[in-house]
């Protein structure tokens, strides 16, 4: 049922609470795991130039030292976990818009499901949802498990 499993992150305490319900559920269903970070595009060209985004967008980090440790962070982080428990992740990394790329992800890999947080790193805790996990949840069929941790009691 959950053969295939997707977890974007944003390397937020949030996302790594995700992280860990969705490894449990992939441990339980002995899935395969994919773990994706967004380089959201809209948000580098308002603070960097066209120049610097054309980079980023052909793979190339280039001097963007910061963004790419957040980026490897976030996925070591999952790919650490998963071993733990015997789970293997492939680690992706993509330039975009988060949402659609997360949803584009989705599609191309077939998964089964999407686990990820309610909110991330630059969370407005009265906001019930993250824009990234709304537009998600707008912008694809698949199953979307959303773990909130003002629900997390235990
Ligand atoms: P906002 O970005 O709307 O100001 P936020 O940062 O609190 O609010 P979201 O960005 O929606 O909330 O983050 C919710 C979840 O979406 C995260 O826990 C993570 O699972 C995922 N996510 C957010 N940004 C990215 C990203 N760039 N790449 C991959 N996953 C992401
Ligand atoms: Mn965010």
């Amino acid at each position: 049922m959950y053969d295939r499993i997707l977890i974007p992150t944003d390397g937020s305490e949030t996302a790594e609470l995700a992280v860990e319900r969705a490894l449990a559920i992939a441990e339980r269903f002995d899935s395969t795991v994919d773990t994706l970070f967004v380089v959201d595009t809209d948000a580098l060209e308002l603070s960097l130039g066209t120049e610097q985004v054309d980079r980023v967008r052909s793979g190339r980090f280039g001097e963007m030292d910061e963004l790419e440790a957040t980026a490897r962070e976030a996925t070591d982080h999952v790919v650490e976990a998963g071993r733990e428990r015997d789970v293997d992740v492939s680690a992706h990394f993509r330039a975009g818009q988060p949402h659609k790329v997360i949803a584009d992800v989705a599609e191309d890999h077939d998964v089964d499901l999407v686990v990820m947080g309610s909110h991330g790193r630059s969370g407005v805790r009265r906001v019930l949802l993250g824009s990234v996990t709304e537009n998600v949840l707008r912008s694809t069929h698949r199953p979307v498990m959303v773990v909130d941790e003002r629900g997390e009691d235990d």
